[in-house]
């Protein structure tokens, strides 16, 4: 692409996520068309992920947690493709697009805000059985494979197979995983209520852990309290356990449990994106030492890229891929990798942005922590408030009422605010959607069928 941005500085942000979307926005509430903006993402929409879990729970319409980036940004160009290349020093980045077709960019302001993937461990059977819990695609999949194996179940003679089918597993009770077993187990109780041949007992849920607790963001009261519930709802809460294999979808976990299921959810954890630490393709440096930073990149406390030889004063980093100082919490902390700073961070870079367009000094980062939130089923919830000095705990359903008004504010536009309260209120009316559609990974199945005169191939 060829700088044709009428003398304007040209910001390029990399990643259309909470980052990108939001200080893409910032930058045009702050400097209107004074500035060109660029947005590059291989999806075209960004994805509340806190949202993931009702999704994969059916509680939300899928479509209703993805913020669409071309509607939100007016004015901005979205290129639909993968950041292949970064070369900072000539100021370019390389898009790769849907066939393959290379696209160079250039930019006198570069964001970075590329998020994180989930970080796989050399387990046999893990990356060809598991699935991931990032994407809208990934928890929508979960949510149609758990509701048609329960239809496929009911009906089975075959006693194996039927434990397979109701064997539901999930590794990693951080935040997400934690919320994403308690939200299926919640839709599963009920939606047993129309397979009369189904009893709560044939169902299993697992979730594995190799920490002593699940949740580790909340108190350990909390911790405990949630642990509890989990266990009396029937989820096996397995700890200090570290799953061994999962060849052919058979579960071998270190504690010497061996069984088949048929799904697996890998939630242990996630590294920065993959662009950023191979230095063949980007000259970004990156954080090399082992532990939660390796691989992100390092932000100055005003959010600028601290390069081999000092600040670089065109590149802003922030979100899940970035080491950003936390400086509410003192001196060799950084900020946990969430929405809530995420967001916080698009902000102060895109004001950092615009000053630097106007020779105005640099403003630090500085948010202190609001606590956490979750929701674990229906009318089940558990949050740890920061207000100011003091820890407010709160849990069950007025914590689960704040969490999920609190994801309603932050969801981005309006219109999928009120798409997301109408699905609740009609979930109350009429029960929670129960229909797996497993097909949408075949959409031909039905038309090759039939091209293959009727008979089943
Ligand atoms: C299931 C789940 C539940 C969560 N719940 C909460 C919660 O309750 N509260 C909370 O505060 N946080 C929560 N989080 C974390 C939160 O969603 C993230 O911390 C936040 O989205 C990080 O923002 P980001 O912009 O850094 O990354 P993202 O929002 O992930 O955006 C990164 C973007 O970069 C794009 N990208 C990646 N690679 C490339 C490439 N090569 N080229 C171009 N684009 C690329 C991606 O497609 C993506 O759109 C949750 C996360 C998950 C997965």
């Amino acid at each position: 692409m060829t700088n044709t941005f009428g003398g304007k500085p040209h910001v390029l942000i990399l990643g259309g996520g909470s980052v990108g979307l939001t200080t893409a926005s910032e930058l045009r509430k702050t400097l209107g068309a004074e500035v060109a903006i660029t947005v590059v993402d291989p999806r075209p929409y960004m994805t509340y992920a806190p949202f993931l879990p009702e999704v994969g729970a059916g509680s939300i319409d899928p479509r209703n947690v993805l913020a669409p980036l071309r509607k939100i940004l007016p004015g901005a160009k979205v290129v639909t493709g993968s950041v292949s290349a970064i070369r900072s020093a000539e100021n370019t980045v390389v898009v790769e697009l849907e066939d393959e077709e290379k696209l160079e960019i250039t930019y006198d302001y570069l964001v970075v805000g590329l998020g994180a993937v989930p970080r796989l461990l050399p387990i046999p059977g893990l990356a060809e059985n598991a699935i991931g819990f990032k994407q809208v695609e990934e928890a929508t999949a979960v949510r149609d494979r758990i509701l048609a194996n329960l239809g496929e179940a009911a009906t089975t003679k075959d006693p194996a197979l039927r434990k397979r089918l109701l064997t539901f597993t999930f590794i990693g009770g951080g935040f997400a995983g934690g919320e994403a077993v308690s939200e299926a187990e919640d839709m599963v109780r009920d939606a047993l209520r129309y397979y009369p041949d189904l009893h709560s007992s044939d169902i299993r849920f697992v979730l594995v852990d190799g920490a002593p607790f699940i949740f580790p963001e909340l108190t350990e009261d909390q911790r405990a309290y949630v642990l509890n519930q989990l266990r009396e709802r029937g989820i096996e809460v397995k700890l200090e356990t570290f799953l061994n294999s999962a060849e052919n979808g058979v579960i071998k976990t270190s504690d010497g449990d061996e069984f088949e299921s048929d799904l697996l959810v890998w939630n242990a954890g996630v590294k920065p994106a993959p662009v950023l630490s191979d230095s063949e393709v980007s000259d970004l440096p990156v954080v090399t030492e082992r532990g939660p930073l390796m691989g992100k990149l390092e932000a100055l406390p005003d959010l600028r890229v601290n390069g081999a030889d000092g600040p670089l004063d065109d590149v802003f980093t922030g979100g899940d891929c970035a080491a950003v100082p936390d400086l509410a919490s003192g001196e060799g902390k950084f900020c946990p990798p969430n929405a809530q700073h995420a967001v916080r961070q698009a902000k102060r870079l895109a004001d950092n942005i615009a000053r630097s367009i106007q020779g105005r000094p640099l403003v630090d980062y500085y948010h202190r922590n609001l606590g956490v939130m979750a929701t674990l089923g229906m009318y089940k919830g558990v949050c740890r408030l920061q207000l100011g000095e003091k820890e407010v705990d709160v849990r069950g359903l007025p914590a689960w009422a704040m969490a999920r008004a609190y994801h309603v504010y932050a969801m981005p536009t309006f219109g999928r605010k009120a798409s997301v309260v109408a699905g609740w209120a009609t979930n109350l009316i009429s029960r929670r959607d129960i229909i797996g559609i497993p097909q949408t990974e075949t959409p031909r199945a039905a038309f090759e069928y039939a091209a293959n005169t009727g008979k089943k191939k």
